[in-house]
């Protein structure tokens, strides 16, 4: 097996990219105007089931019986950051960035979130459709950024899907990107089939008890199984060569995070991906944990400690993925506090300094 090491833009993830060669295949997207099925968006807020926590409660803003659900949000779209961001895959950031709309918001709530100033407090600001349109459309143009990458859209999925309709009938052709936590119904994504090119999710969790425990959702793994395989149905592996000067336009990339104290979740998931997927499946490893909630003297309080990297690392190797982004921990634990590519601040106008 070759490696190829991805240099990246200046503060891009330390990214080994190994490949035994250009299997993947290459997609072309083609783009519908699907919008005849498209439900108004009230329609989907009124009765909310945009994700698997299937609330069915009514989110629009003025009804008698409006409420809130667990992700924290109404009908009324809160955008907490838009902008160029460099801390995605090489395939993803290019030499422009990847064009970034973090949500306020979130119908995962993990209690470690990184983002946890926008998923768990609120931070951002109210938008409409129109502003929304029109500030895409200016990152796109000011920043020549390779791709709009919606972050944990879930919640707000009717707006985005307006958006992608949007910039395609206005000639945009930059591919979509759903940055996902993996817990998707299958329903919503084949709504969302339409208005995708990439999907970014996660595979956080082989373990019911610790999905549990950590996002209220015991059935994450098999959700998050049955969602990827859909992803994939639809589009797909991600469809990059061995060469850091190609971006991805099509496919699924899918990410796992190392917690600490939780090597055996990382070595299973990362089984199981394998398993049910083979060796073609791109896979992201991920280290940049930082503890940012307290967690009652639990391991969450600290950061991955390199023998647990090392463990996982070592496994995900052994099994053979063919096309694996590696994201090594900073040796020296006090960057990776500093470092605001991974821990952002929302409050501020540039989070990612
Ligand atoms: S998007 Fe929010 S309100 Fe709708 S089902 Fe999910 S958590 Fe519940």
């Amino acid at each position: 097996m070759q490696d190829f090491l991805f240099l990246g833009p200046e503060n891009a993830i330390n990214t080994i990219f190994l490949n035994d060669n250009d299997m993947h295949l290459s997609h072309t997207t083609q783009h519908k105007d699907p919008d005849k099925s498209l439900k108004n968006n009230k329609q989907y807020y009124e009765d909310c089931r945009l994700c698997p926590r299937n609330c069915g409660i009514n989110r629009v803003v003025g009804r008698e019986n409006s409420e809130v659900g667990f992700c924290g949000e109404t009908d009324r779209l809160r955008v907490a950051y838009m902008g160029p961001h460099f801390g995605e895959e090489p395939p993803l950031t290019g030499d422009n960035g990847s064009g970034t709309v973090f949500f306020t918001g979130c119908s995962l709530r993990c209690s470690f979130c990184q983002n946890h100033q926008i998923s768990h407090r609120g931070v951002g600001v109210y938008m409409g459709l129109e502003e929304l349109f029109l500030r895409v459309e200016e990152m796109i143009r000011n920043n020549h950024v390779h791709n709009i990458n919606f972050v944990t859209p879930d919640h707000f999925f009717p707006h985005v899907f307006r958006l992608v309709s949007h910039l395609r009938k206005k000639g945009f052709d930059l591919p979509m990107v759903y940055n996902l936590s993996g817990y998707q119904s299958k329903e919503i994504l084949k709504i969302a089939d339409d208005y995708s090119d990439i999907y970014l999710p996660d595979f956080k969790y082989s373990d019911p008890s610790l999905a549990a425990r950590l996002s209220a959702c015991r059935d994450y793994p098999q959700v998050a199984l049955k969602a990827i395989s859909e992803m994939v149905r639809q589009k797909g592996f991600l469809d990059i060569s061995s060469t850091n000067s190609v971006l991805a336009k099509k496919g699924v990339l899918v990410r796992h995070l190392i917690l600490p104290g939780n090597v055996d979740n990382s070595i299973n998931a990362l089984t199981t991906l394998f398993t049910e997927f083979g060796s073609g499946l791109p896979v992201s490893l991920m280290s940049q944990y930082c503890p940012v909630l307290d967690h009652d003297g639990s391991d969450l309080n600290r950061f991955v400690s390199e023998d647990e990297f090392d463990l996982v690392y070592s496994h995900v190797r052994d099994l053979g993925f063919e096309c694996l982004f590696v994201q090594f921990p900073e040796r020296d634990q006090s960057s990776r506090t500093e470092s605001s590519l991974f821990l952002p601040d929302f409050t501020q106008g540039k989070p990612f300094k």
